[in-house]
């Protein structure tokens, strides 16, 4: 697998690579123009100021090669006019048919100007040419048209070599050569500098991924790279360990607590099948003692039940068929299956119901969620006493309350009520039945709706558990299925 390291090495290597050519390419060429049009411009300087000289001698040239009327142009001995002089040396003056008028000193036999560069002279135009000049450099070359009359009289040639040219680019091309080695060399080590600040970070927190387990989820990554982006990154990571910590605690507290709640049962079994088992007994005898573990295996089958049912919310939660559901009509059949229970235990069982909208929930677990409310306030509600389902409208949703005239709940144990496994009085609430993870089916279940529950209690007069439903939008038209 290819290293993220050298490719950002390689990365920022090609990048500044690619823009050291770009720069070397355009200050080579641009420099090489300069000069170009800096020679271009010196000679044709010198090659106007002989042409008007002859146009203005408006001396015959005779057909010699050595005229030695036409005299180099007088001036201070500047470094200007040196070289002035030696393109003079140079100079060569041909008539319109190509022969030689008149040849400067240091004249040299060159090819003649190509046939439409010629063409261009003879009709008036000032033309250049470079010629190529074995062993040395080349030699640019004006070629500018002398009029006499309007007509072209003689083509007028002078020259001079491209050494300087030649030679600064290439001195600019060393320089950029060794420019470019030094810039990639320092890239190559700068680059290291920075796949080491862009990737500690990421090590660290490959190092601290691979060292944890479940039981070193409290370890947290702290990262000293000083940008926001690694911090958000140390943040994210950190703020995960802390949701796994508390998944994994919770996880472990329930099946520590699940293994406590199912020990109880089964260890009364065992006791009692054990101190039974030591002597012989009488059939009623025995009976009592199989009627005590039925009670015990119930209890156990209960147990598992709920918590058969907790842990379907633990994981991945139930699908929930959600569907527009009335509530008046679902209450009241519920109360009509407990009406007997209720009465058996001389408790009146009522409905206080108002209009309310329909509420998107899956029947079977709002069935369930008040099978759970309804069980608790029958269980804890003395004879003579009343439990109230209220159906009313609480904000945008569907508020369900379920209210006794039970001996209430303490104010410190409301904030815990709805954890898994707390009772408020452990051996009373055992003996009711109470596995203690009622309650929070109840809250899972709302929960799962999109709702939510609350507990208002008042010690000696009674409980009100609330459970509020999101209420459903459309009433969808007969035959139609589930809102969503
Ligand atoms: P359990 O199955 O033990 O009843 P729950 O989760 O349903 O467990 O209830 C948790 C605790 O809340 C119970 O142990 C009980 O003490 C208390 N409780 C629940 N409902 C009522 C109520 N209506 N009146 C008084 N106490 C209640």
């Amino acid at each position: 697998m290819s290293s993220f390291r050298s490719r950002i090495r390689l990365s920022a290597l090609l990048v500044i690579g690619a823009l050291l050519v770009a720069f070397s390419v355009l200050l080579y060429s641009g420099l090489s123009v300069i000069l170009h049009r800096y020679l271009d411009a010196r000679l044709l300087a010198f090659g106007v100021n002989w042409a008007e000289f002859i146009e203005e001698t408006n001396e015959a040239l005779p057909g010699s090669a050595h005229q030695p009327s036409l005299s180099e142009p007088r001036g201070t001995d500047s470094e200007e006019n040196r070289e002035l002089r030696e393109v003079a040396r140079s100079l060569l003056i041909l008539s319109p048919d190509g022969a030689v008028v008149w040849k400067g000193a240091a004249a040299q036999t060159r090819p003649s100007l190509p046939g439409d560069l010629w063409m261009k002279a003879l009709r008036g135009e000032i033309v250049y040419d470079t010629i190529k000049v074995a062993n040395a450099p080349p030699v640019r070359r004006i070629s500018v048209p002398v009029l006499r009359n309007g007509t072209v009289r003689y083509i007028l040639q002078a020259e001079t070599s491209m050494r300087f040219v030649q030679h600064t680019l290439r001195q600019l091309l060393a320089l950029l050569v060794v420019i470019a080695v030094l810039t990639l060399a320092l890239a190559w080590v700068g680059s290291r500098w920075l796949a080491d600040e862009a990737l500690v970070p990421v090590e660290t927190l490959s190092a601290t991924a691979e060292q944890i387990s479940g039981s070193s989820l409290k370890t947290r990554v702290s990262l000293n790279a000083p940008y926001a982006e690694f911090q958000r990154l140390a943040h994210a990571f950190n703020a995960m360990l802390e949701r796994l910590q508390h998944i994994f605690e919770a996880q472990r507290r329930f099946i520590a607590d699940a293994a406590h709640e199912l020990k109880t049962p089964l260890t009364v079994i065992m006791g009692s099948l054990e101190v039974t088992l030591k002597k012989a007994r009488s059939a009623e005898e025995y009976r009592e003692v199989l009627i005590g573990n039925l009670g015990q295996v119930e209890r156990l089958i209960a147990l598992t039940r709920s918590l058969l049912t907790m842990a379907r919310f633990a994981g991945d939660r139930p699908p929930l068929q959600f569907t527009p559901l009335a509530i008046e009509p679902l209450v009241k059949d519920l109360i009509g299956e407990l009406a007997v229970l209720a009465e058996s235990r001389h408790i009146v069982l009522e409905v206080d119901a108002r209009p309310v909208p329909r509420v998107l929930g899956d029947e079977g677990w709002i069935r369930h969620l008040l099978i759970n409310l309804l069980d608790n306030a029958l269980r804890y509600t003395p004879r003579g006493g009343t439990v109230t389902v209220c159906i009313e409208t609480a904000g945008e949703g569907v508020g369900l309350a379920v209210k006794d005239t039970g001996p209430g709940i303490a104010s410190e144990h409301l904030p815990h009520l709805f954890e898994r496994f707390y009772r408020v009085e452990s051996a009373r609430d055992r003996e009711s039945g109470g596995v203690g993870l009622g309650l929070a089916i109840v809250k899972e279940i709302a929960e799962a709706h999109g709702g939510m529950v609350r507990v208002e209690s008042e010690v000696g007069k009674g409980s009100v558990f609330t459970v509020t439903l999101p209420a459903a939008r459309l009433d969808p038209q007969p035959g139609q299925s589930a809102l969503q």
